[in-house]
């Protein structure tokens, strides 16, 4: 069975170079005993373009790109943020918001500059990802998480990555930045869809 390849030999590539969301699939792939290992450890092929119109679209074509460049499984997400004041910006766009991919200060100011007027309970917003494992057959999982927030216009907390310290969570009295990786794969968008995927993951064909 197909999707079995991936519990026998325990291991899957993970289709990033963000050390953030590296350490959370890790950390999530873990608890069954799955390694996740960076692309960057086994192939140097540049990044594709993102050029889906949906984090679906795009986090299948990462991860179809390397399963072909690596001849192995590979796990891939697309993820951003969404301003609900912001219409479903910056969404896709979340990596690349001020112009330079993966300037994560540079993307931070933009948003915060972006919802100036907008009143605090208006400041509504949720991370948005889309996971996809492809294997080098082209077969194909996708799942999906969301998690809701309020984006803030201050930052609080170390932790994580991107925007989780303007991210804050009303029912932990915390942004986002400051829970542990364990807390955040519990709550967050890209915990819940990998959960999602792991469970389609074991029934696949
Ligand atoms: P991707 O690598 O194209 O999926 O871009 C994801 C971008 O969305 C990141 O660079 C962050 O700006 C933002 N983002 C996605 N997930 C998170 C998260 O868990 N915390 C903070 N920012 C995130």
């Amino acid at each position: 069975m197909e999707g079995n390849r991936i519990f026998s030999n325990r291991r899957i590539i993970l289709a990033t170079h963000n050390q953030g969301k590296i350490k959370e699939f890790q950390a999530a792939l873990g608890l069954i005993g799955i390694e996740g290992i960076p692309v960057s450890a086994v192939s140097h092929a540049e990044d594709p373009e993102e050029t889906g119109k949906t984090f679906e679209e795009n986090a299948v074509l990462k991860a179809h790109y390397y399963a072909l460049a690596c001849g192995h499984p590979v796990l891939a997400d697309d993820s951003g943020i969404i301003a609900d004041a912001l219409g479903n910006r910056p969404g896709i766009y979340s990596a690349r918001y001020s112009g330079k991919h993966g300037d994560d200060a540079a993307n931070n100011e933009k948003l915060i500059q972006e919802l100036s007027s907008v009143p605090g309970d208006q400041r509504t917003g949720r991370y948005v990802c889309a996971v996809a494992v492809v294997w080098p057959d082209g077969k194909t999982i996708t799942a999906s998480g969301e998690c809701p927030g309020i984006i803030r216009d201050f930052y609080q907390g170390h932790g994580g990555f991107g925007y989780d310290p303007l991210f804050f969570l009303p029912e932990y009295e915390k942004t986002m930045a400051e829970l542990s990786i364990e807390q955040k794969n519990k709550i967050s968008h890209r915990g819940k869809a990998l959960r999602k995927l792991i469970k389609k993951l074991s029934v696949v064909k």
